[in-house]
Formats: C-alpha cells, sequence, structure tokens
C-alpha cells in the first residue's frame, strides 16, 4: 500500500472511531435519562388472587410472591415502567405509575 492509501486508512479509521463514540455518549445520556424516571407499582389487594403471573412476567424480578402467596415488590428501584404486570394480571389488580419529579428522590 501506498503512503497515500495508509493515510487514508487511517483517516478512515478515526473517522469511524468518533462517530462510534458519539454514539456511545449518546447511548449513556439516553441511560441516564431512563434511569431519572422512576415508577410506582400498586395492588389492589382485594382483587388478587394470588396467581403469580405479575411476578413471573416482571423482566426486572422487581415483584415476587411472599410466603402467603401475595404479590410484593421486592427491587422497587429496578422498575422500568413496562407495564407488563399491568397488562397480564388477569383480575386488573396492579397499576404502573411513574411517579412525578417532586416524589423522586435522588440520594
Ligand atoms: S397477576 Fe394480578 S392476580 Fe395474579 S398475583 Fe399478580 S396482582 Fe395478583
Ligand atoms: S412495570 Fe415492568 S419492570 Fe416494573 S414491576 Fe411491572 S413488569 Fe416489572
Amino acid at each position: 500500500m501506498t503512503a497515500k492509501g495508509q493515510t487514508k486508512t487511517k483517516q478512515a479509521k478515526t473517522a469511524k472511531g468518533k462517530v462510534a463514540k458519539k454514539a456511545e455518549v449518546k447511548d449513556k445520556q439516553a441511560k441516564t435519562k431512563a434511569q431519572k424516571k422512576r415508577f410506582e407499582v400498586d395492588f389492589y389487594r382485594d382483587w388478587c388472587k394470588g396467581c403469580g403471573i405479575c411476578s413471573a412476567f416482571c423482566p426486572e424480578e422487581v415483584l415476587a410472591m411472599n410466603e402467603k402467596g401475595e404479590p410484593e415488590i421486592s427491587k422497587p428501584e429496578r422498575c422500568i415502567g413496562c407495564a407488563w404486570c399491568e397488562i397480564r394480571c388477569p383480575d386488573f389488580a396492579v397499576r404502573v405509575k411513574e411517579k412525578k419529579e417532586e416524589e423522586v428522590c435522588e440520594a
């Protein structure tokens, strides 16, 4: 390869690296934004029959069934607000809502 060809290859690699870096930064920013959102999961206990579907479908293992066979929130900080628990509950006993800014405590 000629010196000119090598320079062009180098420039192309640098440009690729810059694009990749920019994408990485954007991805980080998006993740940070998503992490700032907090969600709240409420159960209507009277309607719940303890089937465990909500905890089985939760992709983040936020929900777990306790020894009494009731769903409970074991890792609230992991909730991504996907609402799978709400959608899948056959008895409409789960509700997911986004917390308001002032309810979110940044510790
Ligand atoms: S899916 Fe609904 S009924 Fe079943 S355990 Fe969860 S909240 Fe209760
Ligand atoms: S909203 Fe999604 S992540 Fe949060 S508890 Fe329900 S299923 Fe799990």
